[in-house]
């Protein structure tokens, strides 16, 4: 037996495990009430073949997105475990500001759920956070999803794999070209990961995805160092992109 699992109805005993949403008690340390499950909004089909955004009925299969289509993406795919809604932003929060490091396990197996053709051919990395915000914060809540998905996954672990060479600005309420301009220079590759990315297949994971202009600019990173395919694992997409995440 594990010693967590050991230690398991000492911890109930202790903290009597809660829904993290809501309060209300459940029956285990990791999960969410079943009312709480059923706020999670999960992406449905159809959807757009090549970034997942889901359409509404009517849409044949095979179609793409206006995004998608106005701009073809880098990326290899996109992964939601769910759409960002109070609920999912809930989670977000608490797993980020929250110190409920505790969460990452639940969360990360939801994203897995999406990324059922990952398997130990494949690197996670996580969106990097620059050293200052980290060394506030004490952890990256997209590295703490990326160790749980490469661990429920069986794929490899590049924790450090992607860097920030510079603290950016929110990004939330900037344009477009704004966002671009930010991010210009701001991530790039760690020179010890360099040979391993080459040909690799990678899973890039954030916690939430807004534009896609912070995801876009470690695809480009990962895919100038030669990684042949980067799909991106988010737990929340914001699919209404006016919505302002700072
Ligand atoms: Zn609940
Ligand atoms: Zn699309």
């Amino acid at each position: 037996m594990r010693i967590v699992q050991a230690l398991a109805p000492v911890v109930d005993l202790v903290f009597p495990p809660r829904c993290p949403l809501c309060g209300e008690g459940i029956g285990g340390q990791t999960g969410l009430c079943a009312a709480c499950w059923g706020e999670l909004a999960i992406p449905g089909e159809p959807a757009c073949v090549t970034c997942g955004r889901p359409f509404g009925d009517g849409v044949p299969e095979g179609a793409i997105c206006a995004p998608c289509l106005e701009s073809p993406p880098r990326h290899d795919g996109i992964a939601a475990a769910t759409l960002y809604n109070d609920a999912s932003r809930k989670l977000v929060l608490s797993l980020k500001h929250g110190n409920r490091i505790s969460l990452a396990p639940m969360m990360a197996g939801l994203m897995a759920a999406r990324l059922t053709s990952v398997d130990a051919g494949y690197i996670v990395v996580p969106v990097p956070l620059h050293r200052w915000r980290l060394w506030k914060r004490g952890y990256n809540q997209a590295a703490e999803l990326a160790r749980a998905i490469a661990r429920r996954t069986g794929a490899g672990l590049a924790v450090d794999a992607l860097v920030r060479r510079k603290a950016t600005p929110s990004l939330g309420g900037l344009g477009k070209k704004a966002r671009k301009r930010a991010l210009s220079g701001a991530i790039g590759v760690n020179r010890r990961w360099a040979a391993r990315l080459k040909g690799a297949q990678v899973v890039l994971v954030d916690d939430v995805l807004t534009s896609g202009a912070t995801s876009d600019a470690c695809v480009s990173a990962l895919k100038r160092a030669g990684a042949q395919k980067v799909v991106v694992a988010c737990f929340a997409r914001v699919l209404d992109e006016a919505l302002d995440l700072a």
